[in-house]
């Protein structure tokens, strides 16, 4: 197994430089109400929203801008045992209730305003597709065969909505950047999922799968810049983190810091990011607890 000191990856941060999203109107004002300041989901950065009177120490600031701090947890007051193993993600009063007791599949949506309206808060799983979505949906819940419904390449995609302990949603996303799927339906699963994005009041987060077997994608970066741009608040869940390193290959880790690099070049603020096997089982209990005070304090 391949030993990660993934908590220290994100350090040595590029100085904070505003983004190139600074034109982009902001979308969700009723969503981002309810979730003021999920700290470092990827905002947009403008000139005009940087602190510049904030007196708070330097150190405070580079734990800042490093760590997802959650509401309710004041910087100054960080200690390690904070910060989940194998993340950036410091864990906070709205932690709790984390485990799956119960899952049911509810529907099929092929459109985002025929998805589920009652009103419960919905956190998003998306990812390119082989990144090893459905095995970790199938980890979460520690069901076999959860994920199935949108996995053929070529067959209709469709938002597939997850009851969980009959209190939130798990929502399984089409898979992106199928190799054999032409322009014409890549574009139809960008309108598509865009249309969910920008429109659904309940999604707490999206956890947006990068596969660390391989180098950065341009694609799934691609991904990032647009959920970014969108205020669409979302957790960088690296997958496949028991991989050995392949023969012409690079580790996991190197793959992880390399596509951190290149994120810190458009956020001000690091998104969440955590680490995960589906094959060992690392990062499901720290993810679950990390999902559970995203929709905590949504749900408040
Ligand atoms: P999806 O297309 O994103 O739903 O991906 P799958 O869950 O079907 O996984 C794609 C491939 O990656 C399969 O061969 C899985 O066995 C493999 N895979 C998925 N998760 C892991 C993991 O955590 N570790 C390893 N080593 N392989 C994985």
């Amino acid at each position: 197994m391949v030993i990660l000191r993934c908590r220290f990856l994100t350090i040595n941060l590029a100085p904070l430089r505003p983004s190139h999203f600074h034109s982009q109107k902001l979308h969700h004002t009723t969503r981002f109400f309810r979730t003021p300041n999920l700290i470092s989901t990827p905002r947009i950065t403008t000139s005009s929203s940087l602190p510049t009177t904030r007196s708070i120490s330097d150190e405070a600031r580079f734990a800042r801008s490093v760590l997802f701090v959650p509401p309710g947890v004041e910087v100054e007051e960080l200690t390690d045992d904070m910060v989940l193993p194998g993340s950036n993600i410091v864990i906070g009063p709205f932690a709790g209730h984390s485990q799956i007791k119960q899952v049911e599949f509810v529907k099929s949506s092929a459109r985002a305003r025929d998805c589920p309206k009652d009103d419960l808060p919905e956190i998003a799983i998306l990812g390119r597709s082989n990144v090893g979505k459905s095995s970790l949906i199938n980890c979460l819940v520690r069901k076999k065969e959860v994920a199935l419904t949108s996995k053929k390449p070529g067959k209709t995609q469709l938002i597939n909505h997850f009851l969980v302990n009959k209190s939130w949603y798990i929502v399984d996303l089409p898979g992106y950047g199928f190799a054999k799927v032409s322009d014409a339906a890549k574009t139809d699963w960008s309108a598509f999922t865009k249309g969910y994005f920008l429109n659904r009041d309940t999604l707490v987060c999206v956890l947006l799968l990068i596969d660390a077997s391989v180098p950065p994608q341009k694609i799934d970066l691609d991904c990032a810049n647009w959920l970014g741009r969108n205020n669409v608040p979302m957790t960088f869940v690296f997958t496949k983190c028991d991989k050995m390193k392949a023969a012409k290959g690079k580790r996991p880790d190197e793959n992880i810091k390399a596509f951190q690099q290149i994120i810190r070049e458009n956020f001000k603020q690091h998104p969440p990011w955590i680490l995960t096997s589906s094959v060992s089982g690392l990062g499901r209990d720290e993810l679950l607890l990390h999902m559970s005070q995203l929709r905590n304090y949504w749900d408040q």
